[in-house]
């Protein structure tokens, strides 16, 4: 089911922050839904416009009549902008986002119902949008206590109608699992980085490379996300912390056998989820 009827549009979509995910859903969904957006510099809504990613410029405080409102401007200005966006709407549409910790949100004002794609890369702006950004991907959908049960349901068809795969978590499932599939890598990639002799610079091979292409990513958010989900991240970061330890002594006293058997167990793991996660 997609809010399109005889293949008329039936649901205006008002996003809000055209960056690279902002951007990237306008495109993905202007097939199947009326898109008015907004962002904060005139130039990257005029090329919105210009580029066929938004039926319309709307700014947020005249999106009284959309059906549902996407947050997607940067981490930090999350509750500010919902916060607008709630004056702008009240309750008469549904208040969405894309931000990468859930908790957050939780008791904010409105028909709030969390949302976070699992896609993304390392880049930023308008310019990096990709309409096929979500095809494949996890798209998880947060129910707060007050979410009405038709809204989340539109926010999971609009993950659909995006070409990814809603899955309803609670946040704080979310928070947990995003701790360590995707905060602690990050944390991971940069403690890499950092451990690098930059200077030997030539020595870098794909190893090193693919192991901290994430370490390319914009600190401020990674610290704003790291801020957001503190406890989750510390719990995963001494997980880690535990394993590198362990790693350490087995090489320490020379037991090469349970090392081996302990990078075996990792093969295993990392095996299982590359070939039972879903084809993208
Ligand atoms: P981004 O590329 O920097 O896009 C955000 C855009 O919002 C900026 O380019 C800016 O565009 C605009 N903006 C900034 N402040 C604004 C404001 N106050 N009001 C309206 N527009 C504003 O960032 P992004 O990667 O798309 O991230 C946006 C959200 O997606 C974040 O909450 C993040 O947690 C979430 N997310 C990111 C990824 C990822 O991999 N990047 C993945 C999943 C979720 P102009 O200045 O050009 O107008």
């Amino acid at each position: 089911m997609t809010e399109k009827a005889n293949g008329k549009k039936t649901a205006t979509i008002g996003v809000v922050g055209l960056g690279l995910i902002g951007a990237s859903l306008c495109m993905a969904l202007k097939d199947d839904y009326r898109i008015a957006g907004c962002s904060r510099n005139p130039d990257t809504e005029r090329y919105a416009l210009q580029h066929g990613m938004i039926d319309e410029i709307r700014p947020l405080q005249d999106m009284h009549g959309v059906d549902c409102v996407v947050v997607c401007t940067p981490i930090w200005t999350l509750e500010d902008t919902m916060r607008a966006a709630y004056d702008a709407v009240g309750e008469s549409a549904i208040l969405t986002d894309v931000g990468s910790v859930k908790g957050v949100l939780q008791g904010f004002r409105g028909r709030v119902v969390g949302g976070h794609p699992m896609a993304g890369n390392e880049k930023s702006g308008i310019r990096a949008a990709q309409r096929d950004l979500f095809a494949g991907a996890t798209y998880c959908v947060v129910p707060y206590e007050n979410s009405r049960e038709e809204d989340v349901a539109f926010v999971e068809r609009m993950a659909t109608a995006a070409g990814a795969h809603p899955l309803r978590l609670t946040a704080q499932e979310h928070d947990r699992l995003a701790s360590l599939f995707s905060h602690m890598p990050h944390l991971a990639a940069y403690a890499l980085a950092q451990s690098a002799p930059v200077f030997e610079a030539n020595l870098a091979g794909s190893g090193f490379m693919d192991s901290t292409r994430i370490a390319s990513s914009d600190p401020k958010f990674w610290t704003e996300v790291f801020r957001r989900n503190r406890e989750n991240v510390l719990t995963a970061l001494d997980g880690h912390i535990g394993e590198l330890t362990r790693l350490r002594a087995l090489l320490e006293s020379e037991d090469y056998e349970a090392l081996q058997a302990r990078l075996d167990e990792a093969r295993q793991k990392r095996e299982h989820v590359r070939t039972t996660r879903r084809k993208r």
